[in-house]
């Protein structure tokens, strides 16, 4: 095993995940000895599905389990996060890390185990997403703006052409829209009002997303003359907003919700500090994140730095009480606008 891939920081020396590892290796030797010890641990959690019983035992080198009661046979991994997995050998591992306080990121795994970057990916995914479903009404939210230094990495939701935090910005609007409408609704309505057909198509245009001119031309089908004057009047309506490279967009007064200050929250001076470390570790550890993960990365967090909750067998456990995690839920989960936040200790 070699250690230079593991890049030594301040959170979790390189030495300290290989070390783990071995451990790991000589307690569980192949991909068998994982999946068995996994079907077992599972065969002592299950209910029957038919009775709900819980007299039930594992059936000899099968996936399957029996119901001593009724006679039905189940799957073990059915409605788990293990469901159809093949290879329960990297799962396990990335686990056995976690549980014990060792942070890494994905590249660091995938080049170390040999296993596809997007598989490392999509495991750490739903063993954060685990810890995170735990996070819920356990501890106060705080605004997710507090983290737009670190959203350094494209989602999917990250609009074309923009850098990542923007994507602070679409969840932002996606909640607020409604009530900065309503707070200047009537001022807006009565400039919509006094336009003419054609410049609220201009303003309807702009108002779907940030334009340029040579499309909002081609849109409309129109030329730069007959454009201009409306540009120039819905700017100075204050409905619309220049910007660099001849591109429109909504004039929007939502910015300063955008860039929070954590110094100007009314949070307690501990929970900033916290707060400030959980920045610099996801900074540090992950060389930022994309906004539509935080939450998960939150999650990382809390398991890191909370050694009482998430010590040896804590996150398995909670892995094999879990209930199934499709790709699509991943895929289509985003980070609310606020997120839930929990520091476990004084790491
Ligand atoms: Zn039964």
């Amino acid at each position: 095993m070699s250690s230079e891939r593991f890049a030594h920081d301040q959170f979790g020396c390189a030495n300290d995940v290989v070390l783990a590892l071995t451990k790991f290796e000589s307690k569980f030797a192949d991909e068998q000895t994982c999946m068995n010890y996994v079907l077992n641990k599972l065969a002592k959690e299950v209910r029957c599905k038919e009775c709900q019983g819980s007299n039930v035992r594992r059936l000899a080198r099968s996936r399957d389990c029996i119901c001593n009661d009724c006679g039905t046979i189940s799957s073990l991994t059915a409605g788990t996060i293990f469901n159809g997995v093949r290879k329960i050998g990297p799962y396990l591992k990335m686990i056995w890390l976690l549980e014990r306080g060792l942070a890494f990121n994905c590249f660091q795994i995938h080049k170390h185990l040999g296993i596809a970057y997007s598989t490392c990916l999509a495991i750490f995914k739903k063993l954060s997403t685990v810890i995170k479903d735990l996070m819920e009404n356990r501890e106060k939210k705080i605004g997710s703006a507090l983290f737009m230094p670190i959203f350094m990495k494209r989602s999917r939701l990250t609009p074309l052409n923009e850098h990542p935090q923007a994507e602070q910005k679409m969840a932002y609007l996606k909640v607020n829209v409604k009530d900065e409408f309503n707070k200047s609704s009537e001022d807006v309505e009565l400039k919509l009002n006094s336009l003419s057909d054609f410049d609220r198509k201009v303003y309807e245009l702009i108002r779907a997303g940030k334009i340029d001119l040579d499309n909002i031309l081609q849109k409309l089908e129109a030329t730069v003359h007959d454009v201009m004057l409306p540009l120039f009047e819905l700017e100075d309506a204050g409905l619309i907003e220049r910007l660099p490279a001849n591109y429109f967009a909504l004039k929007d007064n939502s910015n300063s919700h955008l860039h929070q200050n954590l110094d100007a929250q009314p949070y307690s001076h501990k929970l900033k500090k916290h707060v400030s470390k959980c920045l610099l570790f996801l900074r540090e550890k992950f060389r930022g994140i994309s906004r539509k993960y935080l939450q998960n990365y939150l999650a990382v967090f809390w398991c890191w730095t909370d050694r009482k909750t998430w010590g040896p067998n804590s996150l398995l456990r909670a892995c094999l009480r879990s209930s199934e995690i499709s790709y699509h839920q991943i895929l289509t989960y985003e980070t609310p606008l606020d997120v839930n936040f929990i520091f476990g200790g004084d790491k």
